[in-house]
């Protein structure tokens, strides 16, 4: 993969409150470690079958951040901002909220509506509830925000082996297919019918998950095709060696994998988001068809 040097970075997709210590205060705390890595939704589904209301504790979240630093480290002044992990970070993102804004309205006649990704560092208050890094990055439909604190990669790669560089613009792209599930109305349909039969739960958060690999699939398929806001290309290319990247970054976050690498039994009961082999297959699938409407997981 190789982004563009002459690309702008816009910030303004980014809030990132990583200088103001974190979220402190009261509300239900997310946590508990790697079982909701990549979780997203399954917050929403563990609360709804334990009856713990995680969507009571965060109010409005950690409101604005502080840009500057980041806005200083991408500003197009500086020549070297491409091989900075922030701004590297915030142009995956500009580069996936571009494509959705016209894929969006051509493929689903929908508006496409850009949401930021908070960088934290810790733990976070969210619309969700106060979240720490141990949940890994995730997507809360209360607020339309994601959420990602970035050692998260070096956790991806020292302990799930996922090193490659395009293992992130995959995080990120699987995260805002939450947000296009959000805008399609596909995850509240999920959630009624979690709430409707709560043993169908986990099987349907692995739909939800498995989509959203896939959405972040045909991102990848169309990420050289994207461009700034001034029509700058993003990405001047991505190869076989980034999708591979991808698909063994999904492939290590498996819920068999996770389980295994926890030290526990393997237990498909207790599966969110998908096998080794099935998030593998729907990254692959999304990528190869470049077709959101070939994400169908539900049927
Ligand atoms: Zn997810």
């Amino acid at each position: 993969m190789s982004l563009n040097e002459n690309a702008d970075v816009d910030t303004s997709q980014v809030t990132d409150v990583r200088g103001s210590g974190g979220g402190g205060g009261g509300g239900f705390r997310m946590g508990g470690g790697l079982i909701g890595t990549l979780v997203t939704l399954a917050l929403l589904v563990i609360g709804g079958i334990t009856g713990v209301n995680v969507l009571g504790g965060g109010g409005g979240g950690d409101g604005s951040g502080d840009n500057s630093t980041v806005q200083q480290e991408c500003a197009t002044t500086n020549p070297d901002r491409t091989k900075n992990e922030d701004c590297r970070n915030i142009l995956y993102i500009n580069s996936i909220q571009a494509f959705w804004q016209t894929e969006l309205p051509d493929v689903y006649s929908q508006p496409y509506q850009k949401v930021n990704t908070v960088f934290f560092s810790q733990a976070v208050n969210t619309g969700c509830g106060q979240a720490d890094s141990g949940v890994g990055p995730f997507y809360c439909p209360e607020d339309k925000r994601v959420y990602i604190d970035l050692t998260f990669y070096d956790e991806l790669a020292s302990r799930f082996g996922a090193k490659g560089q395009f293992a992130q613009p995959y995080v990120l792209a699987h995260e805002y297919g939450h947000h296009v599930q959000d805008l399609l109305g596909t995850e509240a349909d999920v959630n009624k019918q979690q709430q409707s039969d709560p043993g169908a739960a986990n099987q349907l958060s692995v739909k939800l998950e498995l989509q959203a690999d896939c959405y972040a699939g045909v991102w990848a398929k169309h990420a050289t095709e994207t461009k700034t806001a001034s029509g700058k290309p993003i990405f001047t290319s991505v190869t076989q060696q980034d999708l591979d990247q991808a698909l063994q970054a999904a492939a290590s976050i498996g819920d068999d994998k996770i389980q295994q690498q926890s030290g526990g039994r393997i237990d498909e009961s207790k599966f969110t988001h998908g096998t080794a082999q099935q998030r593998h297959d729907w990254l692959l699938k999304g990528y190869t068809t470049g077709d959101p409407k070939a994400c169908d997981t539900f049927s």
